[in-house]
This record gives structure tokens, sequence and C-alpha cells, in this order.
């Protein structure tokens, strides 16, 4: 099963993706992820796209391109995939189908998740990431240890994109350029809105129907 993650800053993409992967068994390959551990690593991919992380907007598509083509060559995204966070642009939604027809492979799912304007910015504001792993906690989902992820004992930190200003930077770039690919998408029948408010057992729950 190939799924696509769509959604807005906030939306839960990160938290359902780290769900899906562990209940069907397929990777997850978020950008978001892998230029962040880049960043960490100090490496020559990091440092260009350092700055523009930091300040909410979107690195150039050929970056993020190359980063999915090599994603998706190796052999654990055999099976199926999740893609989180990419694409999220036309242009690279381009370039993915080029990726998967030249593998031929395509996109069965790509999963909306809706939720309203106020709600994100509520939940951006409280959230905390876990540096090593990526798990994000906010108010509805705290972890056991104030400030200490659960799963690695590492300390968390407020992502410099979660910044109030930076938030309302990465929602223009949602709006003006990622929310174009429901049209994209739509045209072949593969969107699945789905709406976003609630627990996030309770989101799963909608997602995995959306997935049957
Ligand atoms: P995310 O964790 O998906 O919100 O991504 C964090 C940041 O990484 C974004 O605000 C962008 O600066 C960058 N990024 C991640 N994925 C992409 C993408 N597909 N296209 C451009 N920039 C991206």
């Amino acid at each position: 099963m190939n799924v696509i993650l769509l959604g807005p800053p906030g939306a839960g993409k990160g938290t359902q993706a780290k769900r899906l992967t562990a209940r069907y068994g397929i990777p997850q390959l978020s950008t978001g992820d892998i230029l962040r551990k880049a960043v960490a690593d100090g490496t020559p991919l990091g440092k260009k796209a350092k700055a523009l992380m930091d300040a909410g907007k979107l690195v150039p598509d050929e970056i993020v391109n190359a980063i999915i083509e090599e994603a998706l060559a190796s052999p654990r995204a055999a099976k199926g995939f999740l893609l989180d966070g990419f694409p999220r642009t036309v242009p690279q939604a381009t370039a993915l189908d080029e990726m998967l027809q030249r593998r031929g492979k395509r996109i069965d799912h790509v999963i909306v998740l809706e939720v309203p304007t106020e709600v994100l910015v509520e939940r951006l504001s409280g959230r905390a990431t876990c540096p090593r792993c990526q798990t994000s906690y906010g108010k509805d989902s705290p972890p056991k240890r104030p400030g200490i992820c659960d799963n690695d004992g590492e300390k968390l930190v407020v992502r410099p994109d979660d910044m109030p200003d930076r938030v309302r930077q990465r929602m223009l770039e949602y709006e003006s350029k990622t929310a174009l690919l429901t049209g994209y998408y739509k045209a072949r029948g593969v969107v699945r809105p789905v709406n976003g408010v609630g627990t996030v057992d309770e989101v799963e729950k909608r997602v995995v129907q959306a997935l049957q």
C-alpha cells in the first residue's frame, strides 16, 4: 500500500504516520524528519536547509525530490510506504509521479487530515518534540514524565519552526502551495478526507477506515 499523508502543520501527520507504520508494517518516509536529522548531523544538506526550515519556509523542490528518490529506492520501501510531508508542491507531485512510474508503482490513497486553523494554532503552541525519535507531545498527548520522551528518555525541545511567527509562515506555505495537491489527486479518485479533530486513537480509527 502506497499512501500520502496530507494536512496542514499540526494536523497530526507525524503522529498518525507512526501509528500507521506500526499497524501496516510499511515505512514512514518523512522529508521533515530526514531534513531535521541532516541539520542535527551538520551535513551539507542540513546546512543548506537549516535557515529555510527555521523560518518555516519550504526547501527547494530538487532537494526534497532527491531525498525521496533515495528513500523510494531503499529495499524497505519495496512493499509500500507512507509519505509524510511530501509532496508539498505540484512540481514535487509531478516528480513523484515520474519516480513511481519508473518503478511501476502508483499512489493508492491520499489521506487528507482536516483540522480547523484555530485548533492547529492551539496544538502547535504547546508542542514539544523529541530530537532523537521525532515523537511530538502536546496538551492532549503529554509525555509520562514532563519534558522527557516516553520512547528514549531524551529531553524534549520546541522545534524552532513551532514558534508562533514561523507557524503562521508554515500555514501560509500550506495554503498557497500544498492545499493545491488535493485537486491534483482528486481526479484519480484517491483522495480520502479525514476529520483530524479528536484523540490520536479516534483519528487513527478514521484513517484506518478510509484506507479500506
Ligand atoms: P515537517 O516536519 O513536514 O513540517 O517539515 C519541516 C520543514 O522541513 C518544513 O517547514 C520545510 O522547511 C521542510 N520540508 C519538509 N518537507 C518538505 C517538502 N516536501 N518540501 C519543501 N520543504 C519541506
